[in-house]
């Protein structure tokens, strides 16, 4: 989970593309199983209505979104097949490099690489700041009106150092003295820096990063993780985000995540818009200016998707690498038990989404049930937030360990399309099995617990409401 120290945006700390989507029902009470005979195999089935029904014998139906129909032969499909096809062989290469106990190879020289092109992108952003300010300061009116265009294009293409968040989310010390305290422990036991800045978000995700010149440790962590989470997987789910400052992922370091995040952000000003299209009148003028900027700023954006493409497939091994590294370090502070919890929780995102819009829908009809003179439920009485809440909790632990099983799987058959900053979560939970099972550095007290679940009630409220919105 969370993401490099990087200076901007936050990566995610979860891969949530190893979670498959379901059509779980939002109610947490397991439904009657009924069984039945698949389809392909005719093997007994023991299908909870309230998720999709498949076959762990043939594993039919077992990604039941997925379209039969045959991508288009294109060269860019074909491109993003090979693409993905050597994305799974890295991933499994590193995990049975990993299981046996070898150390990467070729790290050093990709890291190498990988650094010469963060250079080249600063060199450009300082060669076109001295460029600038040399023809502002020896130019005539022209040149110093053409170096005044230059440094402004230097001042929207700089790298960035981010900046801590400030307002809605952010709880300081004196707000949440128990989870800062419990998130300074986990530092302290890590050997890193504590968190300069902790807020909560509306995400199923956690994350950290470095902001600003004083790199201050944000940590975010989203409700709708955290409140399903158990006690104890909660601090796992801190041991992996305070590992990411240690377990020395150059993707988050100073010099390569400005530059990824300079490269990134060049990208998406190169990208051809079409911002003149709906101009009124001079349309043909706007029109051929549109098409001479789409020309070549075109070319740009598709050189700087390849450099962006090489970036991450220099990193990708190193990075992933120390992905399961902080793995490694959640297991030491939390537990081999809490990180299996956090990590088998993660691959519920999908499913998480889903209940959230059922419980979202369900909670919305109750002023119609009250207005039709109904006698509401005892469970109909809790507000809202506190039902949104109760139910994600409720429905996330109803999950049945079949559908836990189809999400396994699933995350096993997409492990090459999943995002390359965490390796799929199968195998992030198979690497941890293989290790001797740990106790926790750092527990969770139940006085602890108490003090930081009341310092995020006026949180969860207002998540909540942000989430039931919708
Ligand atoms: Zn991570
Ligand atoms: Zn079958």
């Amino acid at each position: 989970m969370s993401i490099p120290a990087v200076p901007t945006a936050a990566e995610p700390a979860t891969a949530p593309a190893d979670a498959a989507p379901t059509d779980a029902a939002a109610s947490a009470a397991p439904t009657a199983s009924a069984p039945q005979a698949c389809p392909c195999c005719a093997a007994t089935i023991d299908a909870d209505p309230r998720f999709a029904v498949w076959c762990p014998a043939c594993e039919w139906n077992l990604t039941p979104e997925a379209t039969d129909a045959p991508a288009p032969k294109t060269r860019r499909g074909a491109a993003d097949a090979r693409r993905r096809a050597a994305a799974t062989a890295r991933a499994d290469q590193l995990f049975e490099d990993l299981a046996a106990g070898r150390t990467a190879t070729g790290g050093q020289r990709a890291w190498l690489a990988a650094a010469a092109i963060a250079t080249a992108v600063h060199l450009t952003t300082a060669a076109l700041c001295a460029w600038g300010l040399w023809l502002l300061v020896t130019g005539n009116t022209p040149l110093r009106c053409l170096g005044a265009l230059v440094l402004a294009l230097v001042v929207l293409i700089r790298p960035r150092l981010g900046r801590a968040p400030r307002g809605e989310g952010v709880l300081t010390r004196a707000e949440a003295p128990a989870l800062y305290g419990l998130a300074d422990r986990v530092a302290a036991e890590l050997g890193t820096r504590p968190a300069g800045v902790i807020q909560v978000d509306t995400d199923f995700n956690a994350s950290v990063w470095v902001a600003g010149p004083r790199r201050q440790t944000v940590l975010t962590l989203g409700l709708p993780l955290w409140e399903v989470l158990g006690e104890q997987d909660r601090v796992a789910l801190l041991g992996h985000e305070f590992g990411h400052r240690v377990n020395g992922d150059h993707r988050r370091g100073l010099w390569l995540g400005t530059a990824i995040h300079a490269l990134a952000h060049w990208h998406d000003l190169a990208r051809p818009r079409g911002h003149y299209r709906d101009a009124v009148g001079l349309r043909m003028l706007f029109q051929l200016t549109d098409l001479l900027l789409g020309v070549l700023l075109g070319g740009v954006a598709r050189l700087l998707c390849r450099v962006l493409l090489l970036l991450d497939r220099l990193t990708s091994r190193a990075g992933q690498q120390a992905e399961y590294h902080a793995d490694t370090l959640a297991t030491r502070v939390g537990s081999t038990e809490a990180s299996r919890g956090l990590l088998r929780t993660l691959l519920l995102h999908r499913t998480a989404e889903t209940a959230a819009t059922r419980v979202r829908a369900e909670l919305h009809s109750r002023p119609r049930a009250a207005r039709r003179g109904r006698t509401p439920d005892p469970a109909e009485r809790t507000s809202a937030p506190e039902a949104f809440w109760e139910r994600l909790r409720d429905h996330l632990a109803s999950v049945p360990p079949l559908e836990h099983e189809r999400l396994l799987r699933r995350s096993a058959l997409e492990r090459g399309a999943v995002d390359t900053t965490h390796p799929p979560t199968h195998l992030r939970l198979a690497l941890l099995d293989r290790a001797p099972a740990v106790p926790a550095a750092v527990a969770m007290t139940p006085a602890e617990a108490a003090a930081i679940a009341a310092e995020l009630a006026p949180h969860r409220v207002r998540v909540a409401r942000t989430l039931l919105a919708g």
